[in-house]
């Protein structure tokens, strides 16, 4: 029976048993998770309230429906019914802007503005950068010479956004959403890693906007319509661990599911067996000719590096940015301010400590009793150090809501999670970084990585890293089985 390792309980290294078992149906998995829970980032607390609940994530709280891995999985699991989009009656979204709220002009899916009577009314671009934003319908497209950037053809988000439609619009709107995503520094990011269609659409339309309207009325034609939502956000009824839970119940009873057990080094007894043995903190080891690393990059760098310490400093060299997210409820009526839409975001040159606060109560209406407000504060992003530790946390993210939407009361249900080096960021230079984790992995070939680090950070792109970890090593155990047949049959 061949056997997989799979490392990282995440939607990643679940995503991995999920498709492991599915796929390769002899196979004895076993899945491997230090935390005392499944699901890594994805966690959601149902806290009884009175009559009802609060519904609270404390990391992701949506997917993207226009990448089809996620809606694909949960249709598998059976939630397709239970995705539900965002609240399409309040659907305000607002810029903090030199302390008051002004609402992010309409059209700017995918980061692009696509509206251009949206913008010429925002208050959130002064008539220089409006006209400096209109210079992008007839400028051409940059050629960028990859000798001359020293990042192989790639320039920064920054760069790029603030050459084609000017540095304001840059830092007043497409700043504050891209630090949403990421959270991470515009003028590091790289554009080939993080919205590479960007570049593609000056390539082929000569302007973003020209682009992005074409690219709306392609949406609209394809768009998804999941409960008769066009949301372009889904998410199950009760929270994204209803996918966690969905996933375990699929795995069980055939996969070894072990939690509270971490790896803690993973070495080669006999290099020319091609095989890993893994030790944990349990005194126990396991040797596994097939192996999945579903962990954050630095940890499999970690882990590997005792028998490639190249490819261990390559996964190293992935920085990832710390953050946080506090959830508050309030009575209705002690919150100051209409909560009229999905909540705001915090452009870096405000100074905030906090990056975003997303009024879930609006967003999801079924996520708070009647009569209540649930409000998310989101804290830290790349380069900016944060107060970290519960009590600090709680205190930037009420002197925030104090400050933007006069709240004063003391809430009535509070949740602090806190993320260390949670996301990733692929700054200039991500391209060549895998590249290099490439050309490492085909000297072992029955390793394989999946989860956020390398090639998307979203949900749906972490459940695609751990189908392609599996497509993967299933190549491998072919190859394998045919290079091990005696060369008469
Ligand atoms: C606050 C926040 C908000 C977000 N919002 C969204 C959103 O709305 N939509 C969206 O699509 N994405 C969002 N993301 C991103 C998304 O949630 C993550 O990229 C994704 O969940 C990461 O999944 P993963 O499996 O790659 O990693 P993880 O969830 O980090 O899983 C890795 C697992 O490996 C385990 N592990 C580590 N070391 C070891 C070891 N030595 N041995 C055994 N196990 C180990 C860890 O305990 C962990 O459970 C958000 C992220 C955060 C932090």
């Amino acid at each position: 029976m061949k056997r997989i390792i799979v490392v990282g309980g995440g939607i990643a290294g679940l995503s991995a048993a999920y498709y492991a078992q599915k796929n390769i149906p002899n196979a004895h998995i076993t899945l491997i998770e230090s935390a005392s829970y499944w699901g890594g980032k994805i966690t959601t607390d149902r806290v009884a309230f009175e009559d009802g609940q609060f519904i609270i994530e404390g990391g992701p709280d949506t997917f993207l429906a226009s990448k089809p891995w996620g809606v694909a999985l949960c249709k598998e699991l059976g939630l397709g019914e239970r995705l539900h989009g965002t609240n399409q009656n309040k659907k305000n979204t607002y810029v903090l802007n030199k302390g008051r709220l002004l609402p992010l002009p309409e059209g700017l899916a995918r980061m692009i503005p696509s509206d251009i009577p949206s913008i010429l009314r925002s208050r959130l671009i002064s008539w220089f950068g409006k006209t400096r934003m209109g210079l992008d319908l007839l400028l051409p497209p940059h050629r960028l010479n990859p000798d001359k950037t020293g990042a192989g053809g790639d320039e920064s988000l920054g760069s790029f956004v603030s050459r084609r439609l000017g540095r304001e619009a840059y830092q007043n709107l497409i700043e504050p959403l891209m630090s949403g995503i990421y959270a991470g520094d515009g003028d590091q990011l790289s554009l080939a890693s993080t919205f590479p269609y960007l570049r593609d659409l000056e390539i082929k339309h000569g302007s973003l906007a020209r682009g992005a309207i074409e690219m709306r009325k392609k949406m609209n034609a394809n768009g998804q319509k999941i409960q008769g939502s066009r949301s372009a956000f889904l998410t199950p009824t009760t929270g994204l661990a209803e996918i966690v839970e969905a996933l375990l119940k699929s795995l069980k009873p055939k996969v070894d599911l072990r939690l509270n057990t971490r790896v803690t080094r993973i070495t080669r007894s006999d290099p020319r067996l091609s095989t890993f043995d893994l030790e944990f903190d349990t005194g126990e080891t396991l040797t596994t000719d097939t192996l999945i690393l579903a962990t954050p990059a630095y940890t499999s760098g970690q882990l590997l590096a005792s028998f490639d310490p190249e490819f261990a400093s390559t996964l190293q060299s992935i920085p990832y940015a710390s953050t946080a997210t506090v959830s508050l409820a309030y009575r209705l009526s002690d919150v100051p301010r209409d909560l009229d839409g999905y909540g705001y975001v915090i452009p870096r040159r405000e100074g905030r400590k906090a990056l975003a606060c997303t009024w879930t109560s609006t967003k999801f209406p079924h996520r708070a009793p009647e009569g209540y407000a649930l409000i998310r504060v989101f804290v830290g992003r790349a380069g900016q150090d944060i107060p970290w530790g519960e009590g600090e946390l709680l205190d930037v993210a009420k002197e925030e809501l104090n400050s933007t939407l006069g709240i004063t009361a003391e809430p009535l249900v509070l949740r602090v999670f806190m993320w260390d080096k949670a996301m990733p960021q692929y700054n200039l230079g991500h391209p060549e970084i895998l590249k290099r984790i490439d050309t490492a992995l085909e000297k072992h070939p029955g390793l394989a990585l999946a989860g956020n680090g390398y090639r998307g950070i979203g949900i749906p792109d972490c459940i695609h890293s751990g189908e392609l970890a599996v497509e993967r090593v299933l190549k491998f155990s072919h190859s394998n089985v045919e290079t091990s047949q005696p060369a008469d049959l």
